[in-house]
Formats: structure tokens, sequence, C-alpha cells
């Protein structure tokens, strides 16, 4: 399969997206969804110029996104805050153009091909000046072919991977492509893990203790977003944990899509807390998965031993 075009149409589409979120990460509020979790105009405006790049530039393709135009319901102020963004970027944007790029990441999932989105990963982190990534991957019959995660607190970097090909990374700001690999770290006393902020998010308890069996002596590092993956890919962390904090969690496809092929690619590897592939062919959530482990590779085996034992 050949997808220099897919990769080209996807690294543009997210530099737009970095480019937006970033303008606006200063002084920037929020709304909350249904579930109560937070959503921004950054969200929208990013998915909305993402969207409208896969549909002018690879016509036929579906987008799983994050968001959708019902947050706009009774809210027309939000609408307007959106498509003014927006503008700023793609000035000749009407209203229905917005709500219509917006609305092409709703698609029901296919199973052959599709592409997932997270606008704004980690918004929480996001909303605090920290970290957060802007997420694209693209999934053949189940497995990630395709992923660039923009990661414009992180070193102002894009990093992106195609099966097969390696993981790379790339300044926003242009410039040669880097090849990245995971670190060589074998002993797990000596890894560096790497966790989420929110504890809610996952379980920093077991994650002490998973440290604890594996003699791990550094402390973790907390950051928001798909930037571990990222953190694992270019060897600043050996591991991401991400234990889960409630038994009936499902993750959600956009939250590992991109940032797993990238690890894979830099030569670690991906699985679930039971050491199964994460499966992307059920949907909008890893229904077949429970939590997720992203390893250097070498000392994957160690962390999956560690978890049986809790
Ligand atoms: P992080 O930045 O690593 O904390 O992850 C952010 C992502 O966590 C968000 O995009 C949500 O989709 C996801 N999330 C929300 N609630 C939970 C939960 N209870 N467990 C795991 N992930 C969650
Ligand atoms: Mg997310």
């Amino acid at each position: 399969m050949n997808l220099d075009r897919e990769l080209g149409v996807a690294l543009e589409a997210v530099k737009a997206g970095c480019l937006l979120s970033r303008a606006v990460q200063q002084g920037i509020t929020s709304v909350a969804k249904e579930d109560r979790s937070p959503v921004t105009i950054a969200d929208l405006g990013t998915q909305c110029v993402i969207s409208m790049r896969l549909m002018n530039h690879l016509p036929g393709e579906t987008l799983i996104g994050e968001e959708d135009t019902k947050i706009f319901e009774g809210r027309e102020q939000l609408k307007s805050q959106v498509l003014e963004l927006v503008r700023r970027f793609e000035p000749d944007t009407d209203e229905d153009q917005m709500m219509g790029a917006i609305r092409f990441g709703s698609q029901p999932a296919v199973p052959e091909r599709f592409w997932v989105l997270d606008p704004i990963d980690g918004t929480k982190g996001f909303l605090r000046g920290d970290q957060y990534a802007i997420a694209l991957g693209l999934v053949v019959d189940g497995r990630v072919v395709l992923g660039v995660l923009g990661c414009p607190n992180y070193g102002e970097r894009m990093f992106y991977a195609v099966t097969g090909r390696g993981a790379f990374a790339v300044h926003l700001n242009g410039g040669d492509k880097k090849q990245i690999n995971v670190d060589d770290v074998a002993d797990p006393s000596r890894a560096v893990f790497c966790e989420s902020v929110e504890s809610a998010h996952a379980a920093h308890g077991d994650h002490a203790k998973i440290s604890e069996i594996l003699g791990m002596t550094r402390a973790p590092f907390r950051m928001d977003s798909q930037c571990k993956y990222a953190a694992v890919a270019q060897g600043d962390a050996s591991i991401y944990l991400r234990l889960p904090s409630r038994k009936d969690y499902q993750e959600c496809i956009w939250d590992h899509a991109a940032g797993s092929i990238l690890v894979e690619e830099a030569g670690g590897r991906v699985s679930d807390c039971d050491g199964k592939a994460l499966d992307f062919t059920a949907g909008r959530r890893l229904v077949n998965n429970r939590g997720i482990i992203a390893t250097n590779g070498r000392i994957h085996d160690a962390v999956l031993a560690a978890i049986a034992q809790l």
C-alpha cells in the first residue's frame, strides 16, 4: 500500500490544526459536553480545518472524529466563535461549510478503511497551558497504517509513522525530518515511565505498584495527551502506563490510533494490559481491550508480568 499521498495530506492537515490550536491556547474557555468532558472552540475549529482538507484532497474517505455538531444546539454564540476562528485560517468558509466539515467526522465506523481524529487530545492539558496533541490516524482492516501527532508544546513538532517505514519527527516550521527510535533500556529498574496528569484517566496507584515490583527508582513523569506515545517513541521514556482507573471504561480509538503506530514504528511495542494487540475493528471504542501499555519493546514482557502480579 503506497500511502505517500495520504501522508502528505495528513501532515498538512495536522499542521493546520497545530497552528489554529496554538493561536488560541491562551485565554480560552471551555464548555461541557453531555458526558461533562470539556470541549473548546479549538477542538471544534481543529476538527473543521482537518476535515475540510481530507474532504477536499482525499475524496471518498470516511472520518471518525471525537467532536460533532450536537454541541451547537442552543449555543449560537459558540457557533459564531468557532466560525470566526476557522475564518482566521480559512477566510472563505461559511457556516454551512463549517458545520458540514465538523459533521463529516461523525460518520459511522466502517471496518475496511477509516480515518480517526482527536482534534485536541488532552483538552485538560490544553486548558492548563500544558501538553496536548492533534492526533490523526488511518485504519485499514483493523490495523493502524498511518499516524500523525501534532505536538505544538512538545518541541513544536509533528511526529508521524507509516507501516513499515519507521517513525519520524519534523519541526512545525519545516526543515529536515529526523528518524526517531525508542531507547535501548533492557533493565526495567532503569526505566522511566510516563502517565496521565489526570488521575481520573489512569490508575496512578496501580502504576506506582508496578514501578515498585519492577524496582524502578525514578519518578514517573506526567504529561497530558498522546505526547506520551511520542515520549516513548523518541526515548524520553521507556514505558507509558495507562491502567484503567474504572472497571467499565473503554478506551476511545482516537486516543490511541496515531500514538500506537508511532511507538511501533520507532521499534517499540503497544498492547493492552493483558498483552493483547489493540483491536480497531469494533467501532469508536477499543471494546476488546483493557488499559494500554506502550514500551520500548525490550521490557514489555516484564511490564506485563508485573501487571499480572498486581
Ligand atoms: P490523558 O491526556 O492521557 O489524560 O488522556 C486524555 C483522554 O482521556 C481524553 O481524550 C479522554 O478521551 C480520555 N478519558 C476520559 N475519561 C477517561 C477514563 N476514565 N479513563 C481513561 N481515559 C479517559
Ligand atoms: Mg483525547
